[in-house]
């Protein structure tokens, strides 16, 4: 790869070693490698399959579970420079792309021909395709388009062996023997590298309508949420956020763009497709009044320019990397949407009991039974008692999302973070399948280690 892309020593190690995951590991990779094509990753593969040297695929390292994290002396496999558009084409509304192409670029070159990459998340400008691919990403329109999954047509992916497979393409329709792209998308790194990806492409809504509600309890909220699937409207997002959230993502410096004198216990970003702005807002707006009768909503707000809609938009996305800051102990769970309430109060109940004074913050993808739920460090413990403590209450949430009937990792996926609670919501006989898959395909275990999967 050239040796200015061979990275040893300095500070480097330390960048490109970790992702944005909170852990107690430490950061210990051997070397960052930064190659420049498939033929170069599918060298790199044999040269570290020959010495035994274990693989990190890296992407934008905005992971939030640990996966792209090197902490035993691996070498990590940085796509970065991985980062060309191969080509566009709007008659077959496919793209086709390198695996380091940061999501936002991918927006940029489907919008560009006037179509659409619906998948949208906050670090969409650092995080890659390869990445996204690799922890089956969702975000804030997974309501409307469903996860990466549905958007991925084709892969190209270097093996342990340092094959190299071509999986899909431009074939819409190819039921020969089994789909093996599937395998690959949401693999967190441990079964190969992803170096290109084709993806499909849609037509953009004309329009958006957006508004923010303030509801009393997650059951009106829930309310809401029937009614506007039952409306005659195309919802684009529900993204809920509670009252210690609202601090956060309206920041401190500039609470004039919340909307309401005070946050609610909850507020609902929503958003709805619409043939124009007014009519997406006409749409809305008998919709919230009768939400409001029916003491679904205290106050909402309706966009009235797309220029509002960003601010209050970005009260939503502002959240995570606001938070970023206080080093919160976080845990992504997805849940029943029925058991939504009961669950949020049990968790706060936990956590008042076993780690008092812990402030928590909970905001999400409803619509997709997706909560993220954070705690928060209190003034004067040392932050590594407080992960500790954490850590120790851990099995607690954990319990409570397999009693519910949910998951441990709704989209940030499992790397070293979660990964000795994957039994609590995948049974034996699904990780025994998921191991017999891995010995398949990396039986000298090149690929992650120590990631995923359970000790
Ligand atoms: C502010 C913020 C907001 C976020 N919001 C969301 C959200 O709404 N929804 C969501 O799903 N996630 C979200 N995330 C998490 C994260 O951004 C996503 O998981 C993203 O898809 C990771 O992409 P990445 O390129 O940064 O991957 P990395 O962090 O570099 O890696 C993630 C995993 O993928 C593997 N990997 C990376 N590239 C490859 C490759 N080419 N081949 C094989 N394996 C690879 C790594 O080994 C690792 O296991 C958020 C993160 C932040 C910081």
């Amino acid at each position: 790869v050239g040796e200015t892309h061979v990275l040893c020593e300095g500070p480097d190690l330390q960048e490109y070693g970790q992702d944005r995951a909170v852990g107690d590991w430490p950061v210990r990779p051997t070397a960052i490698v930064l190659p420049n094509s498939v033929e170069q990753i599918q060298q790199v593969v044999l040269c570290c399959a020959e010495h035994g040297a274990a693989i990190v695929p890296s992407g934008g390292r905005t992971g939030l579970v640990g996966g792209a994290c090197a902490i035993q002396g691996e070498v990590v496999l940085s796509l970065s420079r991985m980062n060309r558009i191969l080509r566009v084409d709007p008659s077959l509304r496919l793209l086709h792309c390198e695996a380091g192409v940061p999501l936002e670029k991918i927006q940029q070159e489907a919008s560009r021909v006037g179509l659409l990459y619906p998948i949208d998340f906050a670090s969409k400008g650092s995080a890659q395709i390869g990445g996204s691919i690799a922890t089956n990403a969702g975000g804030v329109k997974v309501v409307r388009y469903g996860l990466t999954r549905n958007w991925v047509q084709g892969l190209r992916v270097v093996t342990a062996s340092g094959a190299l497979l071509d999986l899909g393409g431009e074939l819409l329709k190819d039921n020969a023997g089994f789909d093996l792209r599937q395998l690959f998308i949401g693999s967190e790194g441990t079964l190969g590298v992803i170096v290109e990806a084709t993806l499909r492409l849609c037509a953009p809504p004309r329009a958006l309508g957006v508004a923010l509600c303030a509801s009393e309890d997650l059951r009106a909220v829930l309310a809401l949420f029937s009614r506007l699937r039952a409306a005659d409207c195309m919802l684009s997002a529900f993204e809920i956020f509670d009252e210690s959230s609202a601090g956060y993502g309206s920041g401190a410096s500039s609470p004039r763009d919340f909307p309401f004198a005070n946050p609610a216990p909850w507020q609902v970003l929503l958003e709805i497709e619409g043939e124009s702005e007014q009519i997406a807002r006409e749409a809305l707006a008998p919709l919230l009044t009768a939400a409001s009768e029916a003491g679904e909503v205290r106050e909402a707000v309706v966009a009235p320019t797309a220029a509002q809609a960003s601010a209050l938009w970005a009260l939503r996305e502002g959240i995570s990397d606001a938070l970023h800051g206080r080093s919160p102990f976080k845990a992504d769970v997805s849940l029943p949407l029925g058991s939504l309430d009961a669950f949020v109060s049990r968790w706060r109940e936990a956590v008042a009991e076993a780690l008092p004074g812990v402030e928590t913050v909970c905001f999400g993808h409803l619509g997709d039974g997706n909560l993220h739920l954070n705690h928060l460090c209190p003034q004067g413990v040392p932050p590594h008692r407080f992960f500790a403590n954490c850590r120790r209450f851990e099995p607690t949430i954990f319990g409570l999302v397999r009693e519910f009937g949910g998951s441990i990792a709704a989209e940030h996926g499992v790397g070293l973070l979660k990964r000795a609670f994957l039994g609590y919501t995948r049974s034996p006989a699904e990780i025994a399948v998921m191991r017999s898959i891995k010995n398949a395909l990396d039986p000298k275990g090149l690929f992650n280690p120590g990631k995923l999967f359970p000790d």
